[in-house]
């Protein structure tokens, strides 16, 4: 198996089929998981997605979480920053399973904007998605997964019994190679085109004495505590093709919201911004699965919820790789790579 991309998607993926039997290569145009998976947030929100074609797949993502973050630090024995603390909402359509809360009576230092209505949605949790991309380096590298960087694969086809990637000015075939490329899965030559495109993001991360025990999100704004007295502050999304670049005055905007929320954070250290590409579809939904061209699949477009679904996105291709057939008990038709299939 061939695997185009060490992102999250990818390294999830190849460390997946490798414990399933496969023998995998993965390939990367730079130092793996450095791209959006690098950039994001860690929020594993299964219940908070937008999209409501997502949700079945957002909440199977969730479920599978825990076991799986616990199974790669046991393996690894580093830790993935993995916190079951629950997310504080303010405002918005509350969804069945939210709980009204006194914002300030679980997180002293928050104020909820005026008018607004606090609710917890008690099992949400995040990890620290920097800490999983080491983590997964460490288990591929362990594993004898062969783990390619700097090299871009430059065009991906098909043959009569078998799919071949020209990279590095070499040929490599393999049964099956999926394409994992994020945002930059569209632009690499192959069979099938890939409608994903680039979304950017923009955030930030604060260091203060401040203690936070959970993910706070209000309108124009969200807070990630880690490790260490850290906040991050996110985010933006931008539909502003592969510009990476960071506007200050952005971060600025950003920030402001994050002390309206948090008056407590007026003067903390800003150690770090950034910006990063989610790779989007045109409907928002992952495209996942076998293309037409026998031989080349795709697991891509996670937009907003990449670092919660990898495990789940490495578990539906591994096992339909596996046993030859899509499997899961999730419905997978709004994900597969044929809705995008030009007819006639
Ligand atoms: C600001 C921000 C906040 C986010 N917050 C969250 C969050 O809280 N929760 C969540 O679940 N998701 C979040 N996301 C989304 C999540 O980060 C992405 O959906 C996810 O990381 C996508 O993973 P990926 O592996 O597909 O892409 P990437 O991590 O971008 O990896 C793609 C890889 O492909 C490689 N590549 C590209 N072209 C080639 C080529 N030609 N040959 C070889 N390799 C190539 C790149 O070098 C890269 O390493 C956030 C994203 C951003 C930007």
């Amino acid at each position: 198996m061939i695997v185009v991309g060490a992102g999250l998607i990818g390294l999830t993926l190849g460390r997946e089929l490798h414990q399933r039997g496969f023998r995998v290569l993965i390939f990367d145009r730079g130092e793996a998981g450095r791209d959006a998976s690098w950039a994001g947030a860690g929020v594993l929100a299964g219940m908070l997605t937008s999209n409501p074609a997502l949700r079945p797949l957002a909440l199977a993502g969730a479920k599978l979480y825990p076991v799986w973050a616990a199974d790669l630090e046991r393996e690894t024995y580093l830790s993935v920053g993995y916190r079951r603390s629950g997310t504080i909402i303010m405002g918005g359509e509350p969804q069945a399973d939210w709980e009204p809360v006194d914002a300030q009576a679980l997180e002293p230092e928050v104020r909820t904007p005026a008018g607004a209505q606090a609710w917890l949605l008690r099992d949400d949790h995040s990890v620290d998605n920097r800490a999983v991309v080491r983590a997964l380096v460490a288990s591929v590298r362990a594993r004898g997964v062969e783990l390619r960087e700097h090299t871009p694969v430059e065009a991906i086809e098909v043959g009569a019994s078998a799919a071949v990637v020209v990279a590095g000015g070499e040929r490599t075939a393999a049964t099956v190679v999926i394409n994992a490329a994020g945002a930059w899965a569209g632009g690499i030559p192959a069979p099938f085109d890939i409608p994903v495109r680039p979304r950017k993001g923009q955030m930030l991360r604060l260091k203060t004495p401040l203690r936070l025990q959970r993910v706070v999100e209000a309108p124009g704004v969200y807070l990630v505590p880690r490790e260490g007295g850290r906040i991050l502050v996110g985010a933006t999304v931008e539909d502003v093709g592969f510009n990476r670049e960071v506007d200050l005055n952005v971060i600025t905007e950003l920030r402001q919201r994050a002390e309206a929320l948090v008056p407590a954070l007026v003067g903390a250290e800003m150690e770090e911004c950034w910006s990063g590409l989610r790779p989007c579809a045109p409907d928002e939904l992952p495209i996942i699965g076998p293309t037409s061209a026998a031989g080349y699949w795709v697991a891509t477009a996670h937009y907003r919820d990449g670092i919660l679904l990898a495990p789940l996105t490495a578990k539906i291709v591994t096992n339909a790789l596996r046993e030859g057939r899509l499997t899961q008990a999730l419905d997978l038709k709004p994900f597969l790579p044929r809705r995008f299939e030009r007819v006639g």
